[in-house]
């Protein structure tokens, strides 16, 4: 059996975005509530991440939320919801990653590549064994995953690298994924 319980989800904190994300990002809330899975993420209450928290929370999920305080403006903090603010992005990333046992990530802009591209950079460091699912409907992250192949393919991380990379097109999918591969790596 899986012992994952809770799920980091990095994603965008744009509003601007076609509905169909903010959608996406309510349907894994609401999938991760009925998982009876915990949800780490960013704090804020904008974009897919207001989107996501505010949909577990409607949903009688338990959600965590960890921003800098220099963001809580900007980001909208999202009060309803148990939520740590801690100083600075290092320590908001850090306490993200303690927090949760596997990693979903939906579209979203630089920031959350950023926050992907470093944890995956940790477990190819291994410094972790945590798994993570890109999820999307519409092959948001094809171009990820291409330049993934890209470099796999020029050898500069070696093709085992590949069994870190999960593609989901349905949060269900997501979840399973993850729960799959934490009993592999385990
Ligand atoms: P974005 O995908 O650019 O909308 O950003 C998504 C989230 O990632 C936002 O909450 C940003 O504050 C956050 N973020 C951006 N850069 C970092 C970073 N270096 N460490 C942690 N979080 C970040």
């Amino acid at each position: 059996m899986s012992d994952i319980k809770s799920i980091c989800v990095y994603c965008g904190s744009s509003n601007a975005v076609t509905p169909a994300y903010l959608i996406l990002a309510r349907e894994l809330g609401q999938a991760l509530v009925q998982q009876g899975l915990r949800l780490v993420y960013g704090g804020g209450g904008v974009g897919l991440m207001g989107a996501c928290a505010q949909a577990a929370h409607q949903a009688g999920g338990d959600v965590l939320g960890i921003i800098p305080r220099f963001l809580l403006q900007k980001e909208r903090i999202y009060e309803d919801v148990e939520h740590r603010i801690v100083e600075d992005m290092h320590t908001r990333k850090q306490m993200m990653f303690d927090e949760s046992d596997a990693f979903i990530v939906l579209p979203g802009g630089i920031g959350t590549l950023e926050e992907a591209v470093e944890m995956l950079s940790w477990a190819r460091l291994g410094l972790h064994a945590k798994p993570m699912a890109f999820l999307d409907e519409d092959g948001f992250w094809d171009p990820f995953f291409e330049l993934m192949d890209h470099i796999i393919e020029g050898k500069f991380t070696p093709e085992a690298f590949r069994s870190l990379l999960i593609h989901a097109d349905t949060p269900q999918m997501a979840i399973s994924a993850l729960k799959d591969h934490h009993v592999k790596l385990s």
